[in-house]
């Protein structure tokens, strides 16, 4: 870490915050320039907060040169990260193939979708038991029920499943169901809901928020690793943008950059960024071929009924033939794509 010292700051001031510096612990190297006078802090990494330093009389800035995210930084994991969701590999190499409806509406059509998309070669079922919804009066979700029907068909065509979770209390009972958590947009920095996910040892999959930065979403998944969860797969979903052509604003660049930065899966989510079926298999293309380690797309067998973001579902086939482009793409980049474990899970 590195402490700036104001210009005419007083020999007393620096003298102090030195003493302040090796108050805890930490050893400080004076550095006098001809225009500042900068001062080098080394030791242990868990006193190094600049918060602490940036109070102190005679101090212009405090700059900290280690990531605040240090779980989840390639500085703490220099490899890519594999998370392994019930069987299905996502991360170093491997693609995960996330398909499913919005909400879980009822047993019949968690189904025939499921039966379509493992079909189309999907290796984990997704399906929303509660909804964060803007409105309300809007669809809530099933809850408990839809959960059992997301299990059950899961179970059935031996697909792993993916549901969210919304309130801190529910975490043990989505665990009981799920082979991987879900943390929605709205909820990334809701940090009761992060420790409490950190605390099972189930993957989470983290949704970057419509208003947060690359670096937000790393400081969310840290929350979850500091628990001792290392299960984390980032999901980049669209960020808030000025045009209302698209429901959300695609930030392919936020693959490699997260991969820059961190160990950590990160796959996307073309649906709830476009929010048009007519632009989610370019941006799903985009994705993988950005280096996304897994695509995750609502298919619906009938959008027009859809309980919830029916306008932006694929239909099956539409699904199917996405599906069979992804695995092209893949094999020209060297990905490996699980194969949905089977029905005897
Ligand atoms: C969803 O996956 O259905 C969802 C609500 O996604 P997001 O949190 O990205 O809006
Ligand atoms: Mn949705």
């Amino acid at each position: 870490m590195i402490i700036i010292l104001k210009s005419g700051v007083s020999e007393e001031q620096i003298n102090h915050v030195i003493e302040r510096v090796e108050s805890l612990g930490l050893k400080a190297h004076l550095s006098r320039g001809t225009h500042r006078t900068i001062i080098g802090v080394i030791g242990d990494k868990s006193q190094l907060l600049p918060s602490r330093f940036q109070a102190i009389p005679g101090v212009a800035d405090v700059i900290s040169v280690l990531p605040s995210y240090k779980l989840a930084s390639t500085d703490a994991h220099p490899d890519p990260s594999v998370v392994d969701i019930s069987g299905v590999k996502i991360g170093g190499g491997h693609l995960g193939m996330i398909a499913g409806p919005c909400a879980v509406e009822s047993a019949e059509r968690m189904d025939a979708i499921a039966e379509s998309v493992r079909a189309a070669g999907a290796n984990i079922l997704r399906g929303g038991a509660f909804k964060p919804r803007t409105s309300p009066y809007a669809y809530q979700g099933m809850g408990e029920e839809g959960l059992k029907i997301l299990r059950d068909t899961g179970a059935k065509y031996g697909m792993p499943v993916v549901t969210e979770v919304m309130d801190p209390r529910r975490v043990e009972m989505v665990e009981r169901y799920a082979d991987m958590i879900q943390i929605g947009a709205r909820n990334m920095q809701n940090f009761v809901l992060l420790t409490e996910v950190g605390q099972t040892r189930k993957p989470v999959l983290l949704k970057r928020g419509m208003s947060a930065t690359i670096v937000d979403l790393l400081m969310s998944a840290e929350y979850i690793l500091s628990q001792g969860n290392p299960n984390v797969v980032l999901c980049e979903r669209g960020v808030k943008g000025f045009d209302s052509a698209t429901r959300n604003l695609f930030d392919v660049a936020a693959v490699p950059a997260c991969k820059g930065l961190s160990h950590l899966p990160i796959i996307v989510d073309p649906s709830h960024a476009t929010g048009r079926p007519d632009l989610i298999p370019a941006c799903a293309l985009a994705g993988v071929a950005a280096g996304a380690d897994g695509v995750h797309i609502e298919v619906h067998n009938c959008p027009e009924d859809a309980m919830s973001d029916g306008p932006q579902a694929l239909l099956p086939e539409q699904y199917q033939k996405l599906a069979g482009q992804i695995r092209d793409l893949a094999t020209l980049f060297g990905k490996t794509i699980s194969p949905a474990p089977g029905s005897s899970r």
